[in-house]
């Protein structure tokens, strides 16, 4: 490196070589060493984001350790260590706790370190590198040369001559990708133009809006007072007026205008501060007086930070002091004695429906903030936060701080910062919240922890919840895990100690639970003679909620307007060309959709398979069932609540609002609908059927199944009425409907538990799931055998049980084929010994692009 005089540095006692460790955003398990340019030896921080070459690319990594010397164990050669381009941060984006808690995923999960810090910062802040071509001197007088103008080689050099520079995105726009390519690398090798790459600018910045106030030295009397008093503000201003004999640099005293008086009354009511075009309005003046003021040296414009506020224009709720009840403040106060000893301790908050969970986590909270610790909490799906950020707002004021997908990328960034600058101390997110840079936590609060959305199912693979707890464990937090309906995993580490339960067996104010029945389908189908969407039980009770001037809430776990269309004449269904997954009509597109890759096509005419007319339409969806309850029901306002009703942002609160304040008599949706709603006036919660749920090939559908009823039905009867859940079913005697049915978790859960002791899963065994996808099946099939031969190797001591290689239940997805080998251990030391030494032995023989490893897979499709 050549430092700006064009000699070479000096060198010093302290400017041995130095190295830094770098972890890349690549499916790669290890990091990669780089030596430090001396110019940014005492600049680099761990933490910080860098820019480094790798291979032909250059790549964003995070410097995660700093050493004098190389580590001999690695054996790499000095001269072969590349140096970083460019250091990103100067001051860390990444604290320690951060870099060591995704080390921690990173190693458990089996994914890359650099995936998982990439993961944790907010998307719009990593940088992309540009290619910047310049024109050189030669290539100017190249130019002034041409006299036959209009070669594209003239052309991009005249083009590069006036803009001095260009990306090659830019030229590739301009002159077409692969001519430009071309003219771009002739000019190099002519010595015409330069290429080198640039780190773009974080897409993302901060917002920077304008903005007026007094000059630090003008301290006009009535602001002074203004402040003091702010009572009798006007009146002081109206009499002050505005003279500003005292201070030296406004110079001469003036009469101001009356619309220049009015800013400065304007101005003076606030702190003295405002954004300009805030001042515009406030004031009811156009620009000149307040440029004016500018040149008197009154006020000044500046340019401001503005901070974008996901709850800026929300109306906040108005807080009911609510007294806890004798199991609320049991369960509290276990939490704050262990609050006060600042060590790790896992709680299981398990209380049903309507318990009064919330409440017990914002005691919880503000325990903490009492006690100088921050707060996370996470929550499964945007649907809860709406409503509940906005009591949080309420309660914390500038305190919170929200993290979720649903985010503009500039609200995001700016929530992120705010934590990270330590101005938020209570974080509610989502998944990836859990990652949140807040620093001396006192208290982790995992709500819905069974809630399989915790899960992240790409790459880098992670379950929040499990992350919370050992995040709490680093950080010597306490972590609440709470759920009417804990997962099997949870409960059982209640039952063993590792986690102590907390328990709201009752409903506030003994509120009853809603009163369950099942409707046997069966019978249904017998009296009519063919399927029966809606049973006469269930029309009536919708009926009877309405007379009272009640609402409901109908279940069904399909979206679209039905579930596949059949021919009637060759028994064909039409499938999606891309997925083993069968189209879904969706009425109002006119279309049929997979509900997997988005394919779209239009609706046959004709069966595709044997050209007859008689295609049928199966299996209703939400769309159709909102379709058939408008006409049977024609009295009720019945709005959809799933997907894709609700794709864009802020119509799930519209809905939300319009529902809780009464003007919507029925929601019919998805499982959207069972999470967290807290609408007392709703009485009747119907469920279309959730057979298709119990029907998957997944050792966990019993469970969801389960839980999702109850969770539903925990909707029904919050308030001071009593609720009714009618259930529809084929499978009336299933365990997991009968438990669900009388809301009987541990009825449920010693049940399963039996089933998955026996049949080897989860809590009782560590599972991995590796799959492997390719749009070529041979391909696919030969590294999976591949892979399974070196697992069957590594396996030495057969403390693994290894199935496969099979099909994947989903066996076809987004035109890829999908192939499963699962691994078992009773041990998951052992299993990750197995899975370690395998992956590591299959790396040369085995195409890894196309393998993905889950561990502790929550779902199996
Ligand atoms: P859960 O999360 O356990 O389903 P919530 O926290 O939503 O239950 O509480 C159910 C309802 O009871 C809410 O409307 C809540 O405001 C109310 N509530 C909670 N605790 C109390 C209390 N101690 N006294 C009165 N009402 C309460
Ligand atoms: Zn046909
Ligand atoms: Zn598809």
């Amino acid at each position: 490196m050549l430092n700006n005089a064009g000699q070479k540095p000096r060198l010093s006692a302290g400017s041995k070589d130095s190295f830094v460790e770098i972890a890349l955003p690549l499916p790669l398990r290890q990091t990669f060493t780089y030596r430090l340019p001396s110019g940014l030896r005492d600049d680099i921080k761990i933490g910080a984001r860098v820019l480094v070459p790798f291979g032909n690319r250059r790549l964003t990594g995070y410097a995660v350790g700093l050493s004098d010397e190389l580590d001999p164990a690695l054996e790499i050669e000095q001269e072969a260590i590349k140096e970083i381009i460019e250091l990103l941060d100067e001051e860390p984006l990444l604290t320690e706790e951060i870099l060591q808690l995704a080390r921690w995923t990173a190693d458990y999960y089996l994914s890359a370190w650099g995936d998982v810090l990439k993961a944790s910062l907010p998307a719009g802040i990593n940088t992309g590198v540009e290619q910047i071509v310049s024109i050189t001197d030669a290539g100017r007088e190249e130019l002034s040369k041409t006299t036959v103008a209009k070669t594209v080689k003239s052309r991009v050099l005249g083009f590069l001559n006036a803009e001095g520079e260009a990306s090659l995105k830019k030229l590739s726009k301009n002159f077409g990708s692969p001519a430009a390519q071309r003219v771009v690398r002739e000019l190099v090798k002519n010595g015409f133009a330069d290429v080198f790459n640039r780190s773009l600018a974080v897409h993302v910045k901060p917002k920077r809006l304008k903005a007026v106030r007094f000059l630090h030295n003008v301290t006009p009397p009535s602001w002074r007072q203004s402040r003091e008093h702010p009572a009798r503000a006007e009146n002081d201003n109206a009499a002050a007026g505005c003279r500003h004999d005292s201070q030296q640099d406004a110079g001469a005293t003036f009469k101001l205008t009356e619309a220049q008086q009015r800013i400065v009354d304007v101005l003076a009511r606030t702190n003295g501060e405002m954004l300009f075009t805030e001042l515009l309005g406030k004031a009811d003046v156009g620009a000149s007086p307040i440029n004016t003021l500018a040149k008197r040296r009154i006020v000044e414009i500046f340019v401001k930070e503005v901070k974008r506020d996901p709850l800026a224009d929300v109306e906040l709720p108005e807080i009911p002091e609510l007294k806890l009840t004798e199991e609320q403040k049991t369960a509290l106060s276990a939490i704050e004695i262990s609050l006060k000893t600042n060590e790790y301790q896992a709680f299981l908050l398990h209380g049903i429906t309507g318990s009064g969970k919330t409440e017990i986590y914002i005691r919880a909270m503000q325990r903490a903030l009492k006690n100088e610790k921050a707060s996370l909490m996470l929550v499964p799906e945007i649907a809860l936060t709406p409503v509940f950020s906005k009591r949080l707002r309420a309660i914390f004021g500038e305190e919170v701080a929200i993290v979720h997908s649903n985010l503009s990328s500039g609200e995001r960034f700016d929530e992120w910062r705010k934590i990270r600058k330590g101005d938020a101390r209570i974080v509610i997110g989502t998944r990836s919240a859990v990652f949140a840079p807040l620093g001396n936590l006192g208290l982790i609060i995992v709500d819905e922890e069974h809630d399989s959305s915790y899960r992240q199912h790409e790459s880098p693979f992670y379950n929040a919840r499990d992350v919370a707890v050992v995040r709490a464990n680093y950080a010597g937090a306490v972590v609440v895990l709470g759920s009417a309906t804990p997962s099997l995993e949870s409960f059982y580490n209640a039952k063993s100690g590792k986690y102590s339960e907390l328990k709201l067996p009752f409903r506030i104010a003994n509120r009853p639970l809603a009163k369950a029945e099942i409707v046997d389908m069966r019978e249904v189908f017998k009296k009519i003679g063919k399927d029966a969407i809606l049973s006469n039980e269930l029309a009536e009770a919708i009926e009877e909620t309405h007379a009272k001037g009640e609402q409901t809430i109908i279940l069904l776990n399909r979206r679209g307007f039905s579930q596949f269309v059949l021919c009637r004449n060759c028994g064909e269904t039409i499938h999606c060309k891309n997925c083993d997954i069968t189209l879904t009509f969706h009425k109002r597109a006119n279309k049929l959709i997979c509900h997997y890759c988005n394919y779209r096509e239009n609706v046959p005419k004709f069966c595709p398979q044997c050209e007859s007319e008689y295609l049928y339409f199966m299996g209703e969806g939400t769309e159709q069932i909102e379709n058939i309850f408008t006409r049977r029901f024609p009295d009720l306002e019945i709005e959809r609540f799933d997907r894709d009703r609700i794709s864009r942002r802020g119509e799930m609160e519209k809905i939300l609002e319009r529902f809780s304040a009464g003007d919507i008599d029925m929601l019919v949706g998805t499982q959207m609908l069972a999470k967290g709603h807290d609408y007392p006036n709703v009485t009747l919660v119907g469920v279309i059927s959730v057979d298709t749920t119990l029907g998957l090939p997944d050792f966990r559908s019993a469970e969801r199944t389960f839980q999702l009823l109850t969770q539903v039905a925990g909707r029904a009867g919050r308030g001071r009425l009593p609720g009714r859940v009618i259930i529809q079913t084929y499978y009336p005697e299933n365990y997991a409907i009968r438990y669900a049915n009388t809301q009987d978790y541990e009825g449920f859960y010693n049940e399963e538990i039996v089933f998955r002791k026996n049949f080897g899963f989860p809590p009782f065994i560590a599972l991995a799931a590796i799959l492997i996808k390719h749009t070529n099946y041979e391909y696919a099939f030969e590294n999976a055998q591949t892979l399974k031969n070196a697992l069957n190797k590594a396996n030495k001591e057969n403390m693994c049980r290894i199935f496969g290689v099979a099909p994947a239940p989903l066996s076809r997805l987004k035109g890829e084929y999908r192939l499963q080998i699962l691994i078992k251990s009773g041990s998951r030391a052992k299993l990750r010994e197995t899975l370690d030494f395998a992956l590591y032995n299959a790396q040369k023989s085995v195409d890894m692009r196309i393998v993905s490893v889950e561990i502790d897979p929550v779902n199996l499709l």
